[in-house]
């Protein structure tokens, strides 16, 4: 059997110690994050001036024009960190690299820090990986399916509509070859049309064509400047047909997303569910390139707003 390319590909190992020997120190750390921040040099945050002078080494940068200081975190999501650099690395690095998630105990023992912390530091994390795909929309032809989240308690509905289920739109943006190429999954309040044109302007590209099985709610697609195709299934050997043809991916991708937070994760809050769905799409999105997901999501930190305590704690948006 051919091996999985994906599968094979060398990702940065940590026993051979080729991360440790890029990241192992602060100064080595220090130095890829200044590169990616500011990678033409400093730049003042504030004013855009060059000019500036450093007040400490590694500590503040203070710009000649208008006079801000700004340290290498300051305005990131890395931004008043109490811990060191290289274990923000070695954090990325453990939730890029592994298959199926790092719970945030696995992480904190991995790291050598408190429960409380490697918390913080992991949703920090997931909500950059959020911030980073939710700013590439989905375009060319998608597959796209509602799911729900959460167990059925004894006597109640089966299936869509289950009151204590938290319902979700998967979608699949294939190429013309119809491989998945990217995938996103988003909570949303309910599966009406109204939402669902609200979800499709901020994710889905005008003009994409859309393939659902009819569900009512996707009609509101039209109304965001999608194409929508219905592919019905009227017969049991229609579906296994339709299925196999129009809803293949997105069936596979739902029931793997399943099957990676039941194992990973034993208490997952409902109100954080949209970050942990995306930090399985990240992985998804970036699986051609394991060795450089590090710096894509170290990038996308550096890109992402502070996010103080209380934010993290709340509720994530819907989309
Ligand atoms: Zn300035």
């Amino acid at each position: 059997m051919a091996k999985n390319l994906i599968q094979f590909q060398k990702g940065l190992s940590i026993h051979k110690f080729k991360f440790m020997r890029l990241y192992g120190t602060e100064e080595q750390c220090y130095q890829r994050l200044f590169n990616i921040r500011w990678p033409n040099g400093y730049i003042c945050p504030n004013c855009h001036s060059t000019h500036h002078c450093q007040l400490q080494p590694r500590a503040l940068y203070q710009c000649h024009s208008c006079h801000q200081q700004t340290s290498i975190t300051s305005g990131t999501l890395l931004s008043n960190t109490k811990l060191p650099l290289t274990v923000w690395f070695l954090a990325i690095y453990l939730l890029t690299q592994a298959k199926n998630g790092v719970s945030a105990l696995e992480l904190s023992r991995h790291l050598g820090i408190s429960y409380n912390a490697s918390w913080r530091l992991k949703h920090k994390l997931m909500q950059a990986m959020k911030e980073n795909d939710d700013k590439q929309p989905l375009d060319y032809i998608i597959q796209l399916d509602d799911a729900y989240w959460g167990g059925r308690t004894k006597g109640q509905k089966r299936g869509r509509g289950s009151p204590k289920k938290t319902p979700l739109v998967a979608a699949v943006a294939l190429n013309e070859d119809y491989h998945p190429v990217y995938m996103r999954m988003s909570v949303v309040k309910r599966l009406e049309k109204a939402e669902i044109t609200k979800w499709a302007r901020k994710h889905v590209a005008p003009k994409t064509l859309a393939i659902s099985d009819g569900l009512s709610c996707f009609d509101g697609l039209v109304k965001a400047d999608i194409y929508h195709e219905v592919e019905t299934k009227s017969t049991a050997e229609d579906l296994e047909e339709l299925q196999d043809k129009y809803f293949h991916w997105v069936d596979t991708m739902l029931s793997n997303v399943k099957n990676s937070l039941h194992g990973t994760y034993h208490a997952l809050r409902k109100k954080h569910l949209p970050r942990y769905l995306a930090e399985f799409c990240f992985r998804f999105n970036h699986r051609y390139r394991l060795e450089k997901m590090v710096s894509a999501l170290l990038r996308a930190a550096v890109e992402a707003p502070p996010m103080p305590d209380r934010l993290l704690r709340l509720a994530e948006s819907r989309w």
